[in-house]
């Protein structure tokens, strides 16, 4: 690891203090995290974590009830944590978002944009314009937007740092989830040509992948009758395919489950 820092340290410095720093001190206490989709699953648990190392955490969802019962969560395992409901979708959300956490936390320093939706399951000849515009609305636009109305903030504090939740989907995409998977390849993109810019700011953006993590938003894998991962990296169930001879009853039943699920959303 030492090795690792020095050589960081060496060919950039800049990064390299970024390491060091955080080997010395991951303390974020008087730090303001923004983590949006953050009443259950990933989003829930990178507010939790961002709490336990001190910092003040705005958490927020569609759903009032959620954001109370996460709020109330959190607050039991002693973070400083506020909450609002915000559709990451809807401009006069984010607004009221951002207005909320420089009102009651004094400004922003993190920004973890975590909100996805996916409404379509299916051959991606088939998916509509409207499937469209709210996938890449939800996933992609608001995302940018979102990282644009907080720079200001961060600036007035000498920098801070994004994370972009993507997919391993944006790598590889997902049999069935063509326009979400390309939100999250969007999303790859979106975070090298935000990254240069923000620089300049002292503003750190990173890009996370996530495989396949046990959440109601992935619960169509689990749900499924006999659950394989695989049926989500194509390439890999393409070399086991010939060796199942059950393949195509179980895939039907969990094709039906899928649609089921993304039909709900
Ligand atoms: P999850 O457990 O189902 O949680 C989804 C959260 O998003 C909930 O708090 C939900 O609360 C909120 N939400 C949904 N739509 C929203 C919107 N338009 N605006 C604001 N909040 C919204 O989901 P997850 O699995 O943690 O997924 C989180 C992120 O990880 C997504 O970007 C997803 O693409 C990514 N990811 C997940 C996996 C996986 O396997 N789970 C893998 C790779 C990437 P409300 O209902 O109250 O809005």
């Amino acid at each position: 690891m030492l090795k690792a820092v020095t050589r960081c340290l060496w060919s950039n410095p800049v990064a390299g203090r970024r390491m060091m720093s955080h080997l010395i001190s991951p303390n974020l206490s008087g730090r303001v995290a923004i983590v949006t989709a953050s009443t259950d699953g990933i989003g829930l648990a990178a507010a939790e974590a961002l709490g336990q190392r001190g910092a003040h955490v705005v958490v927020s969802s569609r759903r009032q009830a959620n954001v109370d019962k996460a709020v109330s969560l959190l607050r039991s395992k002693n973070i400083k944590v506020i909450g609002t409901t915000c559709n990451v979708g809807k401009a006069e959300d984010r607004d009221k978002l951002i207005n909320l956490t420089i009102e009651q936390c004094g400004g922003v320093d993190i920004l973890v944009s975590n909100a996805a939706v996916n409404p379509f399951f299916g051959n991606i000849l088939e998916s509509t314009e409207e499937v469209w515009d709210k996938i890449l609305g939800v996933n992609v636009k608001a995302s940018f937007l979102l990282t644009k109305q907080v720079v200001p903030h961060m600036e007035k504090r000498g920098g801070g740092s994004v994370v972009i939740v993507s997919s391993v989907a944006g790598y590889q995409p997902m049999q069935g989830l063509g326009p979400y998977s390309v939100s999250k390849t969007a999303l790859l993109g979106l975070t090298k040509a935000l990254a240069p810019d923000l620089a300049h700011s002292n503003i750190r953006i990173n890009c996370v992948a996530p495989g396949i993590i046990k959440t109601r938003f992935s619960a169509a894998t689990w749900a499924a009758r006999r659950c394989r991962w695989c049926d989500c990296l194509p390439v890999l169930r393409r070399s086991l395919i010939h060796h199942r001879r059950d393949y195509h009853c179980n895939r039907r039943h969990e094709l039906q489950t899928v649609r089921g699920v993304a039909q709900r959303q």
